[in-house]
């Protein structure tokens, strides 16, 4: 019995198994369609591993077509991999790449026979096929580090490619027959670092997927549907990594906002136009604040921004800023509707704890709507206070 069956049964197995787990993770993320490619490109490796060792005497087709699907297999797992990154796969490369690759192997396989040249050929093929990917990914921009593991097995995974096959061949010496050549050391080094390429491959993609699920299921589990800020427990989360990092002494100023009689509006309008007013107002604070800084609806009609590196005069200048542009825009809505917004600011003190900011930004509010509401009023500092 030929007991190579066993190990040239693995990497079928394996890519065949994967190829399910990826079409069954696309099924639950029809959205992140690279998934599929994956699965489809993994079905491609598997038949490629049969057809290799498994052909019908004869038939040597299935080895000519087996080479093409390894070819194939590998675009489409590089090009699958580099969608969930954003970035534009090098299609056009790579289909030269394989062109040019097989159009070698298909010479050396019917005119002139030579399974040396071959084996270069699909190498070499796979090489820079996955290069190509190493010099788009390392494009991305803010790698994490999965990431950066995925570049490195492809780097490696592609490096082994050009070494690997000369390297086994200078030691064992030229195969005469594709017999000879399937019990050899080129043979059983290319099973050994073909499954564990796959694996590794699978591996990180299938982590890195993971991750981006997660890191979704996080922003939407922080984000408030109406406004598209923060909601308020993804602002307290923003709030609290600031402080938990934030260096003794450096300044940071808390705007807490609440539209006025906002219950009015609702009342005399309907909830439909509280809920505008809600998104103007949203959007007045994303504009001013430009992405820079965290923004969240904390409540109803109440939202907050965080001001890292910023004092309580510049918090100042930003909220009377938010507070004119909002109810400049009372044009777009009801005629006669009144639209304003009242401001507490409170600026840091040195060892002072996000709570305690919150409680004195809260108390500058009460202290502007009890000064008639449509202004801004600043916290008194926590340190002259106690000294006075
Ligand atoms: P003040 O100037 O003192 O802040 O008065 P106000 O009327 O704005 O404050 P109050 O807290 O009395 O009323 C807030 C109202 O906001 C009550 C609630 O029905 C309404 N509200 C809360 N969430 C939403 C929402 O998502 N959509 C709409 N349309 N209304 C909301
Ligand atoms: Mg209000
Ligand atoms: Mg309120």
């Amino acid at each position: 019995m030929d007991k190579g069956i066993f190990i040239a049964l693995m990497n079928p197995a394996m890519a065949l198994t994967f190829a399910a787990a990826f079409a069954i993770l696309w099924h639950a993320q029809r959205q992140r369609r690279y998934i599929l490619r994956l699965s489809c490109g993994y079905l491609a490796f598997a038949t490629a591993f049969l057809f290799q060792h498994f052909s019908p005497t004869g038939l040597t087709i299935f080895r000519f077509a087996s080479n093409g699907l390894f070819v194939l297999g590998a675009i489409c797992i590089t090009t699958g991999a580099l969608e969930r990154y954003g970035r534009t796969p090098p299609i056009r490369a790579m289909l030269a790449t394989a062109g040019v690759g097989l159009s070698a192997f298909t010479w050396f396989f019917f005119v002139q026979p030579d399974i040396i040249w071959r084996i270069y050929a699909v190498n070499f093929t796979l090489g820079v096929i996955a290069l190509l990917f190493v010099v788009e990914l390392g494009k991305a921009p803010a790698k994490k580090a999965i990431d950066r593991l995925l570049l490195a097995i492809m780097l490696i995974a592609g490096l082994s490619f050009f070494v690997r096959p000369p390297l086994t061949i200078w030691i064992e010496g030229p195969y005469a027959t594709f017999e000879d050549f399937s019990g050899s050391l080129y043979w059983i080094t290319l099973v050994f670092t073909g499954s564990l390429f796959l694996l590794l491959f699978a591996l990180t993609i299938i982590t890195a997927v993971a991750l981006d699920v997660m890191d979704e299921l996080r922003r939407k589990s922080e984000t408030d549907m109406l406004s598209g800020l923060l909601n308020r427990r993804g602002f307290e989360s923003h709030m609290e990594a600031a402080f938990a990092t934030r260096p003794r002494g450096m300044a940071a100023a808390l705007i807490v906002c609440d539209i006025d009689r906002f219950k009015t509006i609702n009342d005399r309008y309907g909830h439909a136009v509280g809920d505008r007013v809600i998104r103007h107002f949203a959007d007045c604070l994303a504009g001013a604040t430009e992405g820079q800084h965290p923004v969240g609806r904390i409540g109803g009609e109440e939202f907050a921004i965080l001001l890292e590196n910023a004092d309580a005069i510049t918090a100042r200048l930003l909220a009377e800023g938010i507070r004119i542009a909002f109810s400049n825009a009372a044009a777009d809505f009801p005629a006669g509707i009144q639209m304003t917004a009242s401001f507490g600011i409170a600026e840091a003190a040195p060892d002072e704890v996000s709570h305690d900011l919150f409680r004195r930004a809260d108390q500058a509010l009460y202290l502007a709507k009890n000064s008639g509401r449509d202004c801004v009023r600043i916290a008194a500092d926590p340190a002259r206070r106690a000294a006075g």
